[in-house]
C-alpha cells in the first residue's frame, strides 16, 4: 500500500527556543491583559489556564470573560518587536533541517505534507515563519482563526488537522491518481510540540509525537510514563525519528 506522511509542527517555543525571549514577553503581555480584567495573580493564573484549557484565552472565555479574541487579545499579546528577542532571523539551521526532510521524501518519491499546527493567530504565525524564513516549507497552516473553537489539546483539533492533511492529499497529483485507481493510502503522522498535553493528546490520537523540552526537565516523565520521546531542541528531531531524515 502507498503511504503518505504528515508532519505537524507547533510554532511557539517549538520552532525556536523557549529561552529566545518571546515566551517571556508574551507571558508578560498576557499578565498585563489579565490585570486589566482585574486579576491580581495574573501571571500564575495565566499558566494555570494555559495548562488546563490549552490556551489562556480559551481559559478566560471558559471562565465567562467576554473577550474579542483576535484583535483584543491575540494582536495585543503578540504586539512586540521581534528584534527584542533572540529568535534567529533567517534561521539557516532550521531551513537545513526542513530541507533535509523534504529531500528525503522527494528522493524516495514518497508523499510528504508539512503542516504548521498552532493555537496562535495567523498574523503572529506568518510573521514568525517569515522571520525564520521557513514559510515556503509548509504546505498548509492551522492557526487560531481556524481552530479557536477547539484548540489543541482538544480531540477535534487533531481531527481537523487530519482533515487539512487529507485536503492536501486530494490536491496532490500522485494521490489523485491513487484515489482514482481505488488504492488506499496509509497515513503516518508525526507531531512536534513543547506542550505536554498536546503531545499526550496527539499520541492518544495515534500520531508519533515528540516533546520539545528545552531544559529536559520532563524528559524522564514523558519517556517513562507516556513513552513520548523528548528532545531539548527542534534540531534534534532527526535523532528521534531517523526514518524522516535518512
Ligand atoms: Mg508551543
Amino acid at each position: 500500500m502507498e503511504a503518505a506522511t504528515f508532519v505537524f509542527f507547533d510554532l511557539d517555543d517549538a520552532l525556536y527556543h523557549k529561552s529566545s525571549g518571546i515566551h517571556k514577553i508574551v507571558a508578560n503581555r498576557i499578565a498585563q491583559y489579565m490585570k486589566q480584567l482585574g486579576f491580581e495573580n495574573a501571571e500564575e493564573k495565566s499558566y494555570e489556564l494555559y495548562y488546563q484549557y490549552g490556551t489562556t484565552l480559551n481559559g478566560l472565555i471558559q471562565l465567562g470573560y467576554k473577550i474579542e479574541p483576535l484583535v483584543s487579545f491575540y494582536h495585543y499579546v503578540h504586539d512586540f518587536d521581534l528584534e527584542t528577542t533572540t529568535v534567529k532571523a533567517d534561521d539557516k539551521e532550521l531551513q537545513n533541517l526542513l530541507s533535509k526532510l523534504r529531500l528525503r521524501f522527494q528522493e524516495k518519491n514518497q508523499i510528504l505534507k508539512i503542516i504548521l499546527f498552532t493555537n496562535s493567530d495567523s498574523r503572529h504565525a506568518y510573521r514568525l515563519l517569515k522571520h525564520l524564513n521557513i514559510e515556503s516549507f509548509f504546505d498548509d497552516l492551522i492557526y487560531f482563526e481556524l481552530n479557536h473553537e477547539h484548540p489543541k489539546p482538544k480531540l477535534e483539533s487533531y481531527e481537523q488537522a487530519m482533515q487539512v492533511g487529507m485536503n492536501l492529499l486530494k490536491k496532490d497529483p500522485k494521490c489523485q491518481q491513487l484515489f482514482h485507481q481505488g488504492e488506499n493510502i496509509q497515513i503516518n503522522s508525526y507531531f512536534f510540540d513543547d506542550n505536554k498535553n498536546n503531545v499526550i493528546a496527539g499520541t492518544n490520537f495515534g500520531w508519533k509525537c515528540c516533546f520539545i523540552d528545552e531544559h529536559l526537565q520532563s524528559k524522564e516523565e514523558m519517556e517513562s510514563k507516556h513513552q513520548i520521546p523528548t528532545v531539548s531542541s527542534i534540531h534534534d528531531i532527526d535523532k528521534v525519528f531517523p526514518e524522516l531524515f535518512e
